[in-house]
């Protein structure tokens, strides 16, 4: 596993390679924005902790772009932030970071967090291959994902395949915040239950006819989310 360091502080930059080189990741940093994305490119890493206030461009642009850009790999993003505040912005913007860490974090926590990558992918690999519901086909092998009805390939972060693939594999189910961060970060996760919806807001915007009015992923108010499939036969209008 590649992950790519995006940090301007050479001391801290120096400290999480250190620890997920421990871990036997190979590790590559830099310390600019614009960097970051040509090594974005060229590396295709699987992880990317990107801090959120570097010089040339700022995390958020950097992880806009790179999400617009998808390439082969669709990495993993942590996004790094020295203010709580800031937590606010990464998670009301939906910019496509998959998860945050507040400065100041323990390396260990930050190893915590990509290392429970790592096992989620493991944890696929031994169960059955497909989900399908009337609208929507999900490979857990391929870690690939289809909207059917008519057919077209999704394209979903890391975290987003997963919450699908919790969805279509369990229709009707009520899930809380908890028991999906719980499924997603494998008992790996520190920050805020909010991440949540912000994740789904993201994926309904990818699946949802009208996200607004989302009739796949549905808020159960006071408790979380379910996800209903309405049968092929009823009438759905995409927008283009
Ligand atoms: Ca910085």
């Amino acid at each position: 596993m590649d992950v790519l360091i995006v940090e301007d502080e050479a001391e801290i930059a120096a400290l999480i390679q250190l620890y997920l080189e421990k871990e036997g990741f190979t590790c590559h940093t830099c310390g600019d924005g614009l960097q970051a994305l040509a090594l974005a490119q060229t590396l295709q890493p699987d992880v990317i902790v990107l801090d959120l206030m570097l010089p040339g461009l700022d995390g958020l642009e950097v992880c806009a772009r790179i999400r617009q850009g998808a390439g082969p790999k669709d990495p993993y993003i942590l996004m790094v932030t020295a203010r709580g505040e800031e937590v606010d912005r990464i998670i009301g913007l939906s910019t496509g970071a998959d998860d945050y860490l507040v400065k100041p974090f323990s390396p260990r926590e930050l190893v915590a967090r990509v290392r429970a990558l790592l096992r989620r992918s493991l944890r696929q690999g031994g169960k059955s291959p497909q989900h399908h519901s009337p609208h929507f086909r999900v490979d857990l092998a391929e870690r690939t994902a289809q909207r059917l009805n008519p057919s077209e390939p999704l394209t979903l972060t890391t975290l987003e395949f997963d919450l699908l693939a919790t969805f279509v594999g369990a229709p009707g189910r009520v899930w809380t915040r908890a028991q999906l961060i719980d499924k997603l970060w494998d008992g790996d996760f520190y920050g805020d239950e909010r991440i949540v919806d912000a994740h789904i807001a993201r994926l309904r915007k990818k699946v949802e006819p009208e996200p607004a009015q989302p009739q796949f992923i549905k808020t159960v108010i006071g408790v979380g989310y379910k996800f209903e499939d309405p049968e092929p036969g009823d009438s759905l209008t995409y927008s283009p």
